[in-house]
């Protein structure tokens, strides 16, 4: 007998034990039991129970079983023993109870009390279904919210209506279903073990510092601050009535300002490598999509192999320091960085704790969660974004002020989703639509300028230092705020010395943006017309790649 009928008998074999069992339901109780053993319902029951909840916890299993491939290279830590013996342990307990509640109905047998379980049983639908969507969206295949919320309230009432009909024949399709899925639960748990075991803390770490340059150059100090996300269209064009931005808008009036810059990509990774390095790093032959490609991409480019703005600054004895986040800073660029903090996109990995008790209770909750939202208000990646909010501005501002660091890359996760941030009430709280969020993360992107130039002034270091504002890409969210979209991102610069403000008109490719610091650096630009002069000549460039 060849591999593959092996599986294919096994299912049919099930399939037919439940038919019977179904056609044995279908006469009274007594001759069910004489049919079947008790042990044997009892069985399939708990297999039928478990194959459920392992599925409820699909959202779960999408990010930590991408702990290898493609999203490994994201990831800030690998996932402890404790998150996975938590979530392997969930799954029994909700497992356990929804076998106590079909053996407690196969006494009761009822109408009525079919109908309460068809009920009940749109929640874990609608559990399995957001499940299904983090997956899905893995894999950048990405559902509209008004779509899948209508597909899933369709679904829904397709269901509760043809099971209230029904009721018995729904039951066993869904039983056939779940019997079907079993084996995901063998994957799963069997995945879980061999993580547990092989488990190693020191992967993914961070390389060391490098160690402070004692005669480092402090001057002129270089500032190059990149918001994810930040929309120049939707900052300064057609910004929302309500919304004000007085840092951005103070340091627009002062600064060298592009009305036409564009960023090298149209997402965070795509952007940065070829920010930072000046130089086209991608085929453009190929389809950068999914995420998994972009994952792959990443993975993929010879970073270290080619000069980045890093290098250069290293060379001429600069102290690096960074903060970032999506882009893996830490493990990147070894012995460049004198000081480095960077933060993974929240998601399950990052979120809902690392010990096995925080996780226990917070991974069910976050189960019936999407986005902002929460059955509690926050989803806990909001409050995630939250906390990195904070932990960021504290690094950053002993960054600011520590003068021997004289040049700071700051790659800001904000306006970038998720939005935590209510600018009406000033409260870390917010948990609405992701148009009106957007609008909030502006406003917090504004207070975060606002901070680091307070910070910056007093100091001393704000009119001796270059400041470079841009973004690694546009908002996709800006169609949720007004119905539009605009490649267009920020680009504001200022040179040293009193403010002089100039308007850049032409189109600009920020992708020349570390080639104009290393020459400013070099000190072949020095002053606001000279920087204009040079973009002028190489702003539409395409590529301007570092020479070491
Ligand atoms: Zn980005």
């Amino acid at each position: 007998m060849t591999a593959w009928r092996v599986p294919l008998l096994s299912a049919v074999t099930i399939i037919e034990r439940l038919e019977m069992d179904r056609e044995t339901a279908m006469n009274t109780a007594a001759e069910e039991t004489s049919a079947i053993s008790r042990k044997t319902v009892l069985m399939r029951d708990a297999a039928v129970s478990l194959s459920l909840a392992n599925l409820c916890f699909l959202k779960v299993w999408s990010a930590y079983l991408s702990d290898y491939g493609e999203f490994r290279v994201l990831m800030r830590k690998l996932p402890t023993p404790a998150q996975y013996l938590s979530t392997a342990t969930d799954i029994l307990i909700l497992a356990a109870l929804c076998l106590v509640c079909i053996s407690w109905s196969r006494r009761r047998s009822s109408l009525a009390l079919d109908r309460a379980f068809l009920i009940a049983s749109v929640l874990l639908l609608g559990i399995i279904l957001n499940g299904l969507r983090t997956a899905l969206a893995a894999s950048n295949i990405w559902i509209a919210n008004r779509t899948w919320v209508g597909g899933c309230a369709a679904l829904a009432l397709f269901y509760v209506a043809v099971g209230w009909k029904w009721p018995a024949r729904l039951f066993f399709i869904i039983r056939v279903a779940l019997v079907c899925c079993l084996p995901f639960c063998a994957v799963t748990f069997g995945q879980t073990l061999w993580r547990v075991a092989a488990y190693d803390g020191h992967a993914l770490e961070d390389s060391p510092p490098a160690p402070m340059l004692a005669d480092a150059r402090t001057s002129p100090r270089i500032v190059w601050i990149i918001f994810d996300a930040w929309d120049y269209r939707l900052a300064f064009v057609n910004r929302p009535r309500d919304l004000e931005l007085p840092a951005a808008d103070r340091i627009r009036a002062e600064f060298l300002s592009a009305t036409d810059a564009h960023s090298p990509g149209p997402n965070t990774i795509l952007s940065m490598p070829e920010l930072m390095t000046g130089r086209i790093m991608r085929d453009p032959s190929k389809k950068q999509e999914s995420n998994e490609q972009h994952a792959r991409y990443l993975a993929s480019i010879p970073l270290r192999k080619v000069p980045s703005i890093f290098d250069t600054l290293h060379e001429r004895a600069y102290n690096i320091s960074v903060i970032g986040w999506h882009i893996p800073y830490g493990r990147w660029f070894p012995a460049l960085f004198a000081d480095c903090i960077w933060w993974a996109v929240p998601t399950e990995l990052t979120s809902t704790g690392r010990t096995f008790s925080e996780c226990l209770w917070r991974k069910p909750i976050s189960l019936l969660e999407t986005g902002n939202y929460g059955p509690f208000g926050q989803s806990r990646d909001a409050r995630r974004k939250t906390e990195i909010y904070f932990e960021m501005m504290a690094h950053l501002r002993q960054v600011l002020d520590n003068q021997a660091l004289g040049f700071l890359f700051l790659h800001i996760p904000f306006p970038h989703p998720l939005h935590p941030y209510d600018r009406l009430t000033g409260r870390f709280d917010f948990h609405g639509p992701p148009g009106e969020g957007y609008v909030n993360s502006l406003a917090l992107t504004d207070k975060i300028l606002s901070d680091i130039r307070d910070q910056m002034e007093r100091n001393g270091s704000w009119d001796k230092s270059v400041v470079v504002l841009s973004a690694d890409h546009s908002s996709p969210q800006a169609v949720d705020v007004d119905g539009k979209s605009d490649p267009r991102v920020p680009f504001l610069l200022k040179l040293p010395g009193k403010p002089h403000p100039a308007v850049f008109t032409s189109r600009l490719n920020t992708i020349v943006t570390a080639n104009l610091l290393l020459n400013v650096a070099d000190g072949k630009i020095a002053t606001t017309e000279q920087a204009c002069f040079w973009l002028q000549e190489h702003g539409q460039d395409l590529e301007e790649p570092l020479q070491p």
